[in-house]
């Protein structure tokens, strides 16, 4: 089996220009942006003349350190935190991917997945293109090296056409960073202010950590330009489509503390648990949230229940990616390295277990299975979103339907498969009016209903680029 096999998955993006702390400052806005991305993570600076970076396998706080930080000088950098969980995933698949070109020299990191990056790369090679990685984020660069342009910007808006998908770009060059928002604006992208520094995330989590202003986010289908001239914005698509928020990055994705869509994660969840609670009334003594993602969910499911909130389940944060497998030794051991149970709490109760979602119900299985055991009379789940039916094509990790359970099975049969007493899903009528920000017709609910804004032939496969790349 080939395990080169790198998937582009959701991810986290941070960027500024014009601090002479820039790769300090994307250190921090990287490590705010942890969730976003486990697996590896890099930096690529600027001094306006030299181009510096730095990339690696691991946690943000793993992978760098005062001294590498140093070298990467200079008052303007980019960042990636990236997120894949298929395989063995190699260096050179790292972000932010540094090349020289026919306009000279640039960086880029991406957050999401081109639905026609299959395609693109065929094309691309068959003309002459030499690809250096199997991430579909090369494309790009490919597609701009190619472009009859005067410098990066022509380049850059000539190519964005033939993108298709979900994509969220930071682009460096010595000159100039780049932050592109596709059309329909899958994923989030934020503009802030620093002093006299313009500053990008992926989410405002990042800001708040550095003190910078949010100013606004970057618009669906907007290509902004900070150079030694200011800030400069462009609209190089010409026909309007409608936007299609990841309402996932609301439910799961996000973190509970930063703005995205124009509304605070916190409170959008907060609503999402108040509706279940409203949808899937149940008798029961506490109301035990799943850390960290059920937790806001749990606190709006207990306000409008009146049924108190109490910790049942503790996380334990500090997982590695490396410990060694016990295998059969301790049994549920992946489970139970990352939550404990408080036996003293359960014992002998009727809990309601609030999280956000069922993927694979693996976790889940084991999970009630485990509460059981502590001594929980009767475990009633809820989830604050309907059930997933459909993979994700546009950036988040969904397995295929042949995996997930929500398209398996019934509900009163995946009730059975995890062994509760009852389970309730929220509605998608119920979990689209808590998202009050746009219009439901903005949000992408695609892994829910097979709906999916951005259609796609063959090449839609997430895998089919890296297949191709890897020779499986
Ligand atoms: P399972 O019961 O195995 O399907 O796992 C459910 C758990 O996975 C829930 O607690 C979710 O918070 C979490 N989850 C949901 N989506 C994802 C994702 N894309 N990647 C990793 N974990 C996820």
């Amino acid at each position: 089996m080939n395990l080169d096999f790198t998937p582009k998955e959701c991810c986290g993006l941070f960027g500024i220009w014009g601090h002479n702390q820039a790769s300090y400052l994307t250190y921090l806005g990287l490590y705010a942006l942890q969730h976003r991305g486990e697996e590896a993570c890099g930096i690529v600076s600027s001094d306006g003349k030299e181009v510096f970076q730095y990339k690696g396998m691991g946690l943000v706080g793993d992978v760098f350190n005062g001294e590498i930080i140093k070298s990467l000088p200079g008052d303007r950098a980019i960042g990636h935190t990236r997120y894949s969980t298929t395989g063995a995933s190699l260096l050179k698949n790292v972000q932010p991917i540094l090349v020289n070109y026919s306009q000279g020299t640039i960086a880029i990191a991406h957050n999401g997945n081109l639905v026609n990056a299959l395609a693109l790369h065929n094309k691309l090679e068959k003309e002459g293109s030499i690809f250096q990685t199997s991430s579909d984020s090369e494309i790009l660069i490919h597609l701009m090296a190619r472009a009859k342009a005067k410098g990066h910007l022509e380049a850059l808006l000539k190519s964005l056409r033939f993108l298709e998908g979900a994509y969220c770009f930071l682009l460096l060059t010595p000159s100039a960073l780049f932050a592109v928002r596709d059309q329909r604006g899958f994923r989030p992208l934020w503009l802030g202010k620093l002093d006299k520094a313009y500053v990008f995330s992926s989410e405002t989590c990042a800001f708040d950590l550095i003190g910078a202003e949010p100013l606004r986010e970057v618009e669906p289908g907007e290509v902004m330009v900070v150079d030694e001239k200011g800030l400069r914005s462009f609209k190089p698509f010409r026909e309007r489509v409608i936007p299609s928020f990841c309402i996932f990055e609301h439910i799961y994705f996000s973190r509970p503390d930063s703005k995205i869509f124009g509304e605070t994660v916190h409170l959008v969840r907060e609503r999402l648990g108040r509706k279940l609670a409203q949808e899937h009334p149940v008798e029961a003594e506490l109301i035990i949230p799943v850390p960290d993602s059920g937790a806001s969910a749990a606190l709006g499911f207990s306000q409008e229940s009146k049924i108190p909130l109490e910790y049942g389940i503790i996380r334990n944060h500090y997982i590695g990616r490396t410990f060694i497998q016990p295998f059969q030794l301790i049994r549920d051991f992946r489970v139970k390295i990352k939550f404990n149970l408080l036996k003293d709490v359960l014992k002998g109760k009727r809990i309601v277990v609030v999280d956000d979602s069922i993927v694979r119900g693996t976790t889940s299985q084991i999970r009630v299975r485990n509460l059981r055991e502590a001594g929980a009379k009767e475990v009633h789940l809820r989830i604050s979103c309907p059930p997933h039916k459909f993979p994700c094509f546009y950036g988040i990790d969904f397995p295929t339907r042949k995996e997930l359970l929500g398209a398996r099975f019934k509900i009163k049969e995946i009730e059975k498969f995890l062994n509760v007493d009852s389970l309730g899903y929220l509605s998608l009528e119920g979990m689209l009016s808590c998202v009050k920000a746009y219009p439901q017709e903005n949000y992408c609910v695609a892994c829910f209903t097979g709906n999916y804004p951005v259609k796609f032939g063959r090449e839609g496969d997430k895998f089919a680029l890296e297949r191709k790349c890897c020779g499986e």
